[in-house]
C-alpha cells in the first residue's frame, strides 16, 4: 500500500539511494566509478565526465533491461519479499500487472542474485550438513488403471534422472541474536562432493553435525564431527541435523504449495532463494525489501535468462520441425 501511494519520483529516489548508498544517492559512473557527470535530457540519465559513458540508475543492475516504472519495480520486490515460501510467476504477474513471461524472468534473476549474497563469507561455530532429493515427479497417470503398472515402469527411470540433490550447510544461531546464522545451498551430483565445499567454506575449528550416511565419513579428517543415526533417533543430545531438515521442509512446502513443480534446471536458484529466506526469516519485511533492492543494484544479471522466451520458442519450433520431417 505504501508503495502504491508513492510517486514515481519518490520510487526512483529510493532506488537511487540504495544503489548509490556510498555517495548518498549521487550518480556514480558504472564503467569507471567517476563521480563527475553531465545531466542529460529529463534529468534521469547522466554522462560521465571522465569516460563519457551515458548511464541511468538501472544500468548494470538486474533491472537493466526491464522497461517498467520504478513504482512497479519496488512493488515487485515488495510482493516477492512478502512471500515467506516465495512467489510464483503467475501470482506476481497478477498482483503487479506484468506479463507472466517477464515475471518469470525477473523472479529468476532476483533468485540468482540472492545466491550471491555474502557468498564468500565463511561459516563457523556449529554447522549442520545434510542433503535431500527434490523434483523428478512422475507425469499424470493415465485414466485406465490397468495401464498404471506399465506406465510407471516406463516413466520411473526418466523421473529418477530428473531428481536433483540439494546439500545445505547451515550454521546454528550464535549467542548474538542480531547476527543471522548463515544458510548455504548447493546442487551436487552426490553428498560426498560437499566435503570439498565444506573444506573451502567452513572455518577449521567448527563443529559439524551430519547423519550416518557413509559419504560424510571424510568430514572426521577435517572437522570435529558429530554423527546422528536417523534410524534410531533424530537427536541423541550430542548430534542432530534438525535445522538442516527444517530448511528442507521449507523447500518441500514451497515446491508443493507455491510452485507445484520445480524443474530440475531451475532448482539451484530456488534453493538460493529459500536459503536466503531461511537465513533472514526474523528480519522485518521492510528491511528485507531494502536488502533485496541492494542485491539487485549491486549485481548484473547473468546471461542465463537473456532472450529466454525467444530461445525457448525457437527450440519448440525446431522440435516441431523435426517431428514434421
Ligand atoms: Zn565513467
Amino acid at each position: 500500500m505504501d508503495i502504491g501511494a508513492m510517486s514515481e519520483d519518490a520510487a526512483r529516489a529510493k532506488f537511487k539511494a540504495i544503489r548509490w548508498e556510498a555517495s548518498n544517492g549521487d550518480p556514480v559512473c558504472p564503467a569507471c566509478g567517476g563521480l563527475k557527470h553531465w545531466t542529460l535530457g529529463s534529468g534521469h540519465k547522466w554522462k560521465c565526465k571522465a569516460c563519457r559513458t551515458p548511464f541511468s540508475v538501472t544500468v548494470g543492475t538486474v533491472f537493466e533491461s526491464h522497461k517498467l516504472s520504478f513504482r512497479k519495480l519496488l512493488g515487485i520486490v515488495a510482493v516477492f519479499a512478502n512471500g515467506v515460501l516465495g512467489v510464483s510467476a503467475c501470482r506476481l504477474s497478477r498482483e503487479v500487472k506484468i506479463s507472466y513471461k517477464s515475471a518469470f524472468v525477473l523472479l529468476h534473476r532476483i533468485r540468482e542474485v540472492m545466491g550471491k549474497d555474502d557468498e564468500a563469507a565463511p561459516l563457523s561455530g556449529v554447522v549442520e550438513i545434510d542433503g535431500a532429493i527434490f523434483g523428478g515427479s512422475l507425469p499424470r497417470l493415465p485414466n485406465k488403471k490397468e495401464l498404471w503398472e506399465e506406465f510407471k515402469a516406463k516413466n520411473k527411470a526418466a523421473a529418477r534422472k530428473k531428481r536433483k540433490l540439494i546439500v545445505v550447510l547451515r550454521e546454528r544461531q550464535s549467542e548474538d541474536p542480531n547476527v543471522p546464522a548463515k544458510v548455504r545451498t548447493f546442487l551436487l551430483p552426490k553428498e560426498g562432493d560437499a566435503i570439498e565445499i565444506a573444506k573451502r567454506m567452513v572455518v577449521p575449528d567448527t563443529i559439524i553435525h551430519a547423519d550416518r550416511s557413509t559419504q560424510w565419513e571424510p568430514l572426521h579428517l577435517h572437522f570435529d564431527t558429530k554423527r546422528i543415526d536417523h534410524s534410531k533417533s533424530f537427536s541423541d543430545g550430542i548430534a542432530c541435523t534438525n535445522q538442516a531438515e527444517s530448511f528442507f521442509q521449507r523447500m518441500r512446502c514451497a515446491e508443493r504449495g507455491v510452485h507445484l513443480h520445480i524443474s530440475g534446471a531451475h532448482m539451484p536458484r530456488y534453493a538460493w532463494e529459500l536459503g536466503w529466506r531461511e537465513q533472514y526469516r526474523r528480519t522485518p519485511n521492510g528491511d528485507q525489501v531494502d536488502m533485496i533492492l541492494g542485491l539487485i543494484s549491486r549485481n548484473k544479471p547473468s546471461s542465463t535468462f537473456r532472450g529466454y522466451w525467444r530461445k525457448r520458442s525457437e527450440n519448440d519450433n525446431g522440435s516441431l520441425a523435426s517431428i514434421a520431417s
